[in-house]
């Protein structure tokens, strides 16, 4: 794991907020709005072509909301200079850190059931 370590380390390029990718979904069912920090270093999976090529990293992260507790399964593609090029979810919807902060706001009386 030591060329990771190279790729992600030294290099200041990316050092607004903590390196971490932020990730905001909503769940398909009962819609409660999920927040998740990624860490690059620990779960972008380098991905290669027919050679050794690396063609960019993947990102696969299971996500469960605290409402219904379903499991959602996002998953975001990157090229080699990590940049988002794809992204896909089973189970919710991506959305915005804006939605994510108002949605949160609005849910400070949570209904009883
Ligand atoms: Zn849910």
């Amino acid at each position: 794991m030591n060329f990771l370590r190279r790729l992600f380390g030294g290099n200041d390029n990316n050092r607004e907020h903590d390196g971490a990718i932020h990730v905001y979904v909503e769940c398909g069912r009962c819609h409660a709005v999920v927040h998740v920090r990624v860490d690059p270093r620990n779960d972008l999976m380098p991905e290669y072509g027919d050679g050794d090529d690396l063609t960019g990293y993947r990102l696969i992260k299971e996500i469960m909301d605290s409402r219904c507790f379903r499991l959602m399964r996002a998953e975001i593609e990157y090229d080699v200079r990590r940049r988002e090029i794809n992204r896909t979810i089973e189970g919710g919807a991506f959305i915005t850190r804006d939605e994510y902060e108002q949605r949160r706001s609005s849910l400070s009386s949570p209904p009883r059931d």
